[in-house]
């Protein structure tokens, strides 16, 4: 009978003890997470294991304490008794844990994601009815590779996460990727759509959207993991396209950025929903260390008629207030929904009278 538990390790390694009530929870891996914010070892004090789904060791109390100290494993017993006295087998009671079914894995540096979504996206081809949808939006074929879209993957999805980690790309904390009861990678399954690269300042992937065909409500969704095994949650990337200039557009929605972008040149920011600005304060700060000053709002018309995206667009214009941006809104000819709709009428008439 063991009697030592991995808590009793963890706290004489000093090691990060559990976020409170959590029975499993991850740390920094000392084999493969180079940056402490890069948390990918998980640790079970139900199971008293741990495990790294990044590169994969693993192990139990013995291992662990072994792994940090350099004791060789069949030593570590009596170090243990050493340093904490005989195990206590009476009176002890397991701390009671509440149950974590499945922790998401931590999601992984922007590095790591952009050169795995990026390595995905060229194993993808896009298909024949997304490329004409594309084009009726104005998009054309060079903006179409440059921008990167797809059509999300209906078969072979364990065959693209086994090429990809073959090829050296970390699947553990990019979401859309978990494991599968064999403990295989794989990629998440959704209905079938337009894959958008979601990009920071720099140009890099941070996460994909899927514009789901033939949905009427929530078309658009991010590429998530979350509640699988070994997979990871979503977050609510803040995307930008175009050159960082003094003046930029903030919409809702990747894809209505990048066809104003596409058709209009200018630079174009787009949270993902007017309610979802929890990336946004922290995209604004570093485009604006690049001289980011003004900010034209250019949300949907039915802005004016919908009381919670009003209130949520008054959280948003709080939000540039605080930050010190000069801020204004794009007005357009309100018959358009969209900016995007009307910039498109526009520019077609424009073609055409040309
Ligand atoms: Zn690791």
């Amino acid at each position: 009978m063991e009697m030592f538990h991995i808590s009793d390790v963890i706290s004489l390694l000093g090691l990060p003890g559990p976020p409170h009530g959590r029975s499993s929870y991850y740390i920094q891996c000392p084999c493969c997470d180079e940056l402490p914010r890069n948390k990918h070892l998980n640790i079970n004090l139900k199971k008293d294991v741990y495990r790294c789904p990044r590169c994969g060791i693993s192990g139990g109390i013995f291992d662990l304490y072994s792994l940090y100290t350099g004791v060789p494993r069949d030593k570590v017993r009596k170090t243990l008794v050493k340093s904490l006295g005989l195990p206590m087998h009476l009176n002890t009671e397991r701390k009671k844990y509440t149950s974590t079914p499945v922790v998401d894995c931590p999601i992984t540096d922007i590095e790591a994601r952009n050169a795995t979504y990026t390595a995905l996206l060229s194993k993808l081809s896009l298909a024949g009815d997304h490329k004409q949808n594309l084009f009726d939006r104005g998009l054309s074929d060079d903006d179409i590779i440059r921008l990167g879209y797809k059509t999300t993957p209906i078969v072979g999805m364990s065959v693209l996460a086994k090429q990809l980690q073959n090829e050296g790309y970390y699947l553990a904390g990019v979401p859309g990727f978990y494991k599968t009861d064999n403990g295989d990678w794989t990629f998440v399954q959704e209905k079938r759509g337009i894959l958008i690269p979601v990009r920071d300042i720099k140009g890099r992937i941070q996460g994909l959207q899927i514009r789901r065909d033939d949905v009427q409500k929530r078309k658009f969704r991010w590429v998530s993991s979350a509640d699988k095994t070994d997979g990871c949650r979503a977050e609510s990337w803040t995307h930008l396209v175009g050159p960082i200039r003094p003046i930029a557009l903030l919409t809702e929605g990747p894809m209505k950025a990048d066809v104003i972008h596409a058709l209009t040149g200018l630079t174009v920011i787009a949270v993902p929903g007017v309610n979802t600005l929890t990336q946004l304060r922290t995209a604004l700060t570093e485009m604006r260390q690049e001289g980011l000053c003004e900010i034209k709002t250019a949300f949907d018309m039915d802005l004016s008629t919908n009381h919670h995206v009003q209130s949520a667009y008054k959280n948003l214009l709080n939000l540039l207030d605080e930050m010190n941006f000069k801020f204004g809104t794009y007005i357009w000819d309100p018959r358009y929904k969209g900016l995007d709709d009307y910039i498109w009428e526009f520019c077609l008439n424009r073609r055409k009278s040309q």
